[in-house]
């Protein structure tokens, strides 16, 4: 089996569950939180029994929202993970933070702790927008985080929006792309609104309290976001993600990339590989179940035969612009990818083109 060099910790807690969060996350439940940790000490030193670890390149806390934590839990942890495994010393240790959560006691543990990546959740500027996402952020909450984090020396910060919110106009879309790229971030997400199914917008979508996005305007809000933020000088490197040159998420190109993650905490994934077939498991998900049940915390798995791993694999680097070789056995499928005008070939690797990109549903579907 390929050893673990990536590790993700899941912190489950929010102050209050958004309209549209889908996550393992929530609210009400920050008394757990001593005990949460007691849990997670006692499944990463169980898992570091039994599987094999090398130097962590990457260490990513998500949730959920990390931020929550108070200072000296979030340091506990930081701290534990050190003690616990070889963490390189320069390796991406990010944490997921919520503007209305981020202060400077926090900051200043955070970054004590080793965290040098933040992931902002700004999700957006507007506050139309923000109201249909159910955020209890603003604006003026995320501008003064980021300005905070900054200058207490964080310096590779990303921040996460939103487009296709109903009530979000080609032009408020504009302008909160603008207003991001204003804060000179290093890394910018930006993420299609889905409605899942089981959350509040869902439903409030069926009762038709919340209009339908037109999907054109979907396309030229994304198209938008091509063109604002490539003049900026972020290159699109992968469907969702934006970078400075250099600053692309080392920890999420190791889910492109298929390589071992071990993921701790309650509902987390992980993902292990001997190069041929592939296994993948996740952990009970109810954060008051999965303290019960450390340090033997694993719910369920499953094993990708051969065929699958590549499929996936295929899949997954055909998320990112730089692509990858092409895989054995998949001829056919790139071909016809090809004839679409999804993939391109470049020095005997593949790579999505534009189209490509913006289409991936369509590329997923043709190999998998
Ligand atoms: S803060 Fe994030 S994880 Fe928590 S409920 Fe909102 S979207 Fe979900």
């Amino acid at each position: 089996m390929q050893p673990f060099r990536h590790l993700y910790v899941h912190l489950p807690f929010c102050r209050h569950k958004c309209g549209y969060c889908d996550f393992n996350a929530y609210a009400g439940m920050d008394r757990l939180i001593p005990e949460y940790v007691d849990a997670l000490e006692n499944e990463l030193v169980f898992a570091r029994e039994r599987h094999s670890f090398q130097q962590l390149e990457t260490v990513y806390l998500g949730g959920g929202t990390p931020s929550l934590l108070p200072p000296a839990e979030i340091s506990r942890l930081l701290r534990f993970i050190r003690q616990t495994f070889n963490v390189s010393p320069d390796a991406e240790v990010t944490l997921e933070a919520n503007p209305g959560s981020t202060d400077e006691p926090k900051l200043a543990a955070w970054l004590e702790g080793g965290v040098n990546r933040l992931s902002l959740g700004v999700q957006g500027f507007d506050p139309r927008a923000l109201a249909v996402l159910e955020r209890r952020t603003d604006a003026a909450q995320a501008t003064r985080a980021f300005a905070m984090a900054r200058a207490m020396g964080v310096s590779n910060l990303s921040i996460d929006l939103i487009y296709a919110v109903p009530h979000q106009t080609p032009q408020t879309w504009v302008d909160t792309l603008r207003q991001a790229i204003q804060l000179q971030p290093d890394h910018v997400s930006t993420y299609c609104l889905s409605f899942e199914e089981g959350t509040l917008l869902y439903r409030r979508r069926a009762e038709g309290r919340v209009p339908e996005v037109e999907p054109d305007l979907q396309w030229d809000q994304l198209d938008a976001a091509c063109v604002e933020l490539e003049a900026a000088g972020y290159r699109r490197y992968e469907v969702s993600n934006w970078s400075r040159p250099g600053l692309e998420s080392r920890h999420n190109q190791a889910y492109w990339r298929c390589r071992p993650v071990y993921g701790a905490g309650a509902g987390a994934h992980s993902y292990a590989t001997d190069g041929e077939h592939a296994w993948r498991w996740w952990n009970v998900a109810r954060p008051r179940d999965y303290i019960a049940a450390a340090p033997s915390v694993r719910a369920d798995g499953e094993e990708l035969d051969a065929r699958k791993r590549v499929a996936e694999t295929l899949m997954l680097g055909l998320r990112t612009a730089d692509g990858m070789a092409a895989p054995a056995g998949f001829d056919a499928e790139l071909r016809r990818l090809q004839r679409a005008g999804l993939i391109r070939r470049i020095d005997g690797r593949i790579a999505p083109t534009r189209r490509g990109m913006d289409l991936h549903n369509q590329i997923a579907l043709a190999v998998l």
